[in-house]
């Protein structure tokens, strides 16, 4: 069945009660250090998951999750690979299902990243935190070639201080 989106694109997934089922090939290789970096972390009380989207938005959100992973509250907090947790379920994924908190950092009101991860975590509950409500900046900006780094990185860490102000 053929269904309309928002944009005016067109999907042939089926839609069922809002929902599109997606099938994902199995992960035929395996990242050895992506494992290890998961069961050294596994400890920390916040899983910090982010859209990671390439536009502007999505940009900001992802420059944020690292200051605030890195250096905000690198004792508290882990940074998730998002593909990793959602097409695997191995490390990263465990790190999601199993940490006490796990904070969405979202580009958009979109939510890709708390959507998906939901989507292969049955009952996952992120926090969900849609970062360009966090900032000020003109709205009818798309891409993240239409504003120079020095300011996307004065809005990331913006955004990484006022989610580090709730850990
Ligand atoms: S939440 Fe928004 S910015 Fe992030 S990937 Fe989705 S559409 Fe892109």
């Amino acid at each position: 069945m053929k269904t309309t989106g928002c944009c005016g694109t067109n999907s042939t997934a089926g839609t069922n009660d809002g929902y599109e089922v997606v099938r994902i090939e199995k992960a035929k290789n395996s990242c050895q250090l992506c494992e290890e970096y998961a069961e050294r972390q596994k400890a920390k009380p916040v899983a910090v998951i982010c859209c990671e989207g390439a536009c502007l938005r999505g940009e900001v959100a992802r420059q944020a999750a690292n200051i605030l992973c890195h250096s905000f509250a690198p004792e508290k907090t882990v940074r998730i690979c998002l593909g990793g947790a959602f097409t695997k379920d191995t490390g990263q994924r465990a790190l999601v299902r199993n940490a006490p908190r796990v904070v969405a950092l979202e580009g958009c009101h979109v939510n890709c990243a708390s959507r998906m991860m939901a989507g292969v975590i049955e009952g996952l509950a992120p926090e969900v935190i849609v970062a360009d409500r966090l900032y000020e900046f003109d709205r009818k900006l798309f891409g993240i070639e239409e504003m120079p780094p020095e300011q996307i990185q004065v809005h990331a860490r913006t955004v990484a201080e006022k989610i580090a102000e709730t850990l």
